[in-house]
C-alpha cells in the first residue's frame, strides 16, 4: 500500500495551516498558528517553521516525500518567492528556499491560493471530472484557478486564474492593484458592504456591516442589500463569461464566503451569465458553489505537489 505523504501548507493573511496528505487527499495530521502578519518577515517565517516541526514530530514525518505551498499572492512560481498582499513583512520572500532549508531538502511547490483551491475542487469537490474549468474563492478578495485540457493550469508564476483582477467596468473605480473596475473591486465581500453602505443600507442593532450582514438583509427582502449582490454577481458573471469566451471551460466553481451566500448570489449570478456567456460554445457553462470548504488550500497545495512528484497521480 503506498504511503507516501505531501506535507502541505496553507499561508493566508490570518492563518498558517498545515497538515501530512496523503495520496487520496486525507489529511492525517494537522498543525496551526496565527500569521503575524504585521510583524516583520523572519517573525512570519518563524510562525511556518513551528508548523512544519509540528508536523515533523509526528511519526509519520519519515513518509513525507515533498512539500505542497498554497499561498495568498502574488506568488512567484518560477523564483520561488511569495509578496502576500496582506503580509508587508514579505516582499519577494525565499520561501521555497527557506521551507527547503527547514525540511530537509525536500521538493517543494509552490501555487498561488486560487490556484490551491481549483486543484481541491478539481480532485474532489465540484470540478471533479470536468476538463476545462474556472475556480473561483470569492471573500475578502476574488481569486482563481483554471484546468485546462484536464490539468491544473497554474501558469508560469502559479498565479494563473486570477479573475479577481480582470477589469469589467472601463470607466470604473480604482483598484488597489492600479487598474480600474477589477471583478474584484465590485464583487468582494467588503466591496459589496461598501456599495450597499454608499446606497444606504444601514446595519442592524449590532453594527455588523460585513457582507454576510449584506447577505442576510438580502435575504429578507431589503432592496438596496439585493442590488448590491446583484451588481456584484453582474461583475463575476462578466469575468466568468470571458474566461469562458477565451478558454471554453464548461464549469465555473464559486466558493469562499461570499461563495457561500446562496441563492442571494447565485440566482442573479445564473441570470447574469445568461446575459453575458451568449455565443454557442459557452452556452452550455454552468455556475454551482465549491465544495472542499475550508480544508481546500491544504488539501489543493497537497495535490500540486503530488502532480509534480515523480510519476505520481493525475488528478
Ligand atoms: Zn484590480
Amino acid at each position: 500500500m503506498r504511503t507516501d505523504l505531501v506535507a502541505a501548507l496553507d499561508i493566508g493573511g490570518t492563518k498558517i495551516a498545515g497538515g501530512l496528505v496523503d495520496g487520496r487527499g486525507v489529511i492525517l495530521e494537522r498543525a496551526q498558528r496565527a500569521t503575524p502578519a504585521r510583524q516583520d518577515g523572519e517573525t512570519v517565517m518563524r510562525a511556518v517553521e513551528e508548523v512544519l516541526g509540528e508536523l515533523a514530530a509526528s511519526s509519520r514525518w519519515e513518509h513525507v516525500r515533498s512539500v505542497g505551498i498554497g499561498s495568498a499572492g502574488p506568488v512567484d512560481a518560477s523564483a520561488g518567492t511569495v509578496s502576500p498582499v496582506n503580509v508587508p513583512g514579505w516582499r519577494d520572500f525565499p520561501l521555497v528556499e527557506r521551507v527547503r532549508a527547514t525540511t530537509g531538502g525536500l521538493p517543494v511547490e509552490l501555487i498561488g491560493d486560487g490556484v490551491a483551491i481549483t486543484a481541491a475542487e478539481h480532485w474532489q469537490g465540484a470540478a471533479r471530472g470536468h476538463d476545462d474549468a474556472l475556480c473561483m474563492v470569492v471573500s475578502t478578495g476574488v481569486g482563481g484557478g483554471l484546468v485546462l485540457d484536464g490539468r491544473l493550469h497554474p501558469g508560469p508564476t502559479g498565479n494563473a486564474g486570477h479573475i479577481g483582477h480582470i477589469s469589467v467596468d472601463l470607466d470604473g473605480d480604482p483598484c488597489p492593484c492600479g487598474s480600474r473596475g477589477c471583478v474584484e473591486r465590485i464583487a468582494s465581500g467588503p466591496n459589496i458592504a461598501r456599495r450597499a453602505l454608499e446606497q444606504g443600507w444601514r446595519p442592524g442593532p449590532d453594527g455588523d456591516a460585513s457582507a454576510a450582514a449584506v447577505a442576510a438583509a438580502a435575504r429578507a427582502g431589503d432592496p438596496v442589500a439585493t442590488a448590491s449582490f446583484r451588481r456584484a454577481a453582474r461583475a463575476l458573471a462578466a469575468g466568468i463569461a470571458a474566461t469562458a469566451t477565451l478558454v471554453e471551460i464548461d464549469i465555473a466553481v464559486v466558493g469562499g464566503g461570499v461563495g457561500n451566500a446562496g441563492d442571494i448570489l447565485f440566482t442573479p449570478l445564473r441570470e447574469s451569465l445568461a446575459e453575458y456567456a451568449t455565443l454557442s460554445f459557452v452556452r452550455r457553462l454552468t455556475v454551482v458553489p465549491a465544495q472542499t470548504g475550508t480544508d481546500a488550500g491544504l488539501v489543493g497545495a497537497a495535490a500540486a505537489a503530488l502532480l509534480r512528484g515523480p510519476g505520481l497521480v493525475r488528478l
